[in-house]
């Protein structure tokens, strides 16, 4: 049997903080644990949010910590024509279509709907996709596209739902309901997600199922944030052939108000810390995880 396949893969948006630390420890510690492989994945599709100096800083950070990596590290950005394909397949699949809304429209239209009553969200507390882009005639689509306007490519839910039938998933964590085990998916929840843009052939869910899947990777260990998006994962895993890893979710590092730490607050940044005089393994031993 080949070795157990485990990964980190931040987005290089901002500096890492103490909940990259758990994620990335508990993947390393369980890859060791069990003979397997630990694979560092660099997610920067986002070109307007992603810097050279933050993908800098995380390999600074995770070799502070005593991380080792194989090499060479995957940058999604490098890849964009595997995305692209896979798009193409899903469009001949006749299951994406362009929206034109921007995110103006887009407000309106949510706004409209909940006047006139409730309108649904997706687990991140967004609202879901109040267009009906879906149904715009052949005609129409084409004049928007000559019109040269930026667009989304949306998934259409029920149809690639119709195409997979239920799908569950085996979850070795828990999620933050305490879901464990063999769990159902329901990437209904999330409405018809975007999957590329006019000028980005990918989004996080294609590109994150295309990759573990090409580096063979078994278990995908994350924060619990990320629960509810493996239910657009496994539905992608099922459009487009991939196998499924198995999933441990794992419960977020808190400040000290209960909220999900955020790049963008220094308090918890991995460098102000080390900077500060905290060693490698006051870090450890305050974001560990027993490791089963
Ligand atoms: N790149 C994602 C993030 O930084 C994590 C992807 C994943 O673990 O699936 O939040």
């Amino acid at each position: 049997m080949s070795p157990p396949v485990f990964r980190f893969a931040p987005s290089p948006n901002g500096l890492l903080h103490l909940g990259h630390a758990r994620s990335a420890l508990l993947n390393f510690d369980l890859a060791h644990a069990r003979g397997g492989r630990f694979l560092l994945r660099i997610e920067d599709i986002d070109a307007s949010r992603c810097r050279p100096e933050y993908e800098q800083a995380i390999y600074e950070d995770l070799g502070w910590l005593g991380l080792v990596w194989e090499q060479p590290v995957r940058r999604q950005s490098e890849h964009l024509a595997l995305y692209r394909d896979a798009i193409a397949r899903l469009t001949q699949q006749g299951l994406l279509y362009p929206a034109f809304e921007s995110r103006a429209d887009i407000a309106r239209l949510v706004s409209e709907k909940e006047r006139a009553g409730s309108w649904p969200r997706d687990p991140d507390g967004a609202p879901l996709y109040p267009g009906h882009a879906g149904q715009l005639s052949g005609a129409e689509r084409e004049r928007w596209r000559r019109s040269g306007a930026p667009y989304a490519l949306r998934l259409d839910m029920a149809a690639a739902q119709a195409r997979v039938g239920d799908l569950t998933w085996e979850e070795l964590g828990m999620g933050p309901d305490g879901e464990t085990g063999l769990v159902p998916a329901r990437p209904e929840q999330w409405g018809d997600v975007i999957l590329a843009r006019k000028d980005t052939p990918t989004s996080y869910h294609l590109s994150v199922v295309i990759d573990d899947a090409l580096q063979g990777v078994s278990h995908v260990v994350r924060g619990q944030d990320l629960f509810h998006a493996t239910a657009v994962h496994r539905l992608l895993q099922a459009l487009l052939g991939l196998p499924q890893p198995l999933y441990r979710h794992h419960p977020l590092v808190l400040d000290e108000a209960g909220h999900k730490l955020s790049k963008s607050t220094r308090a918890t940044a991995l460098r102000d810390l080390r900077a500060a005089g905290m060693t490698p393994s006051e870090v450890r031993r305050q974001v560990s995880l027993a490791v089963a």
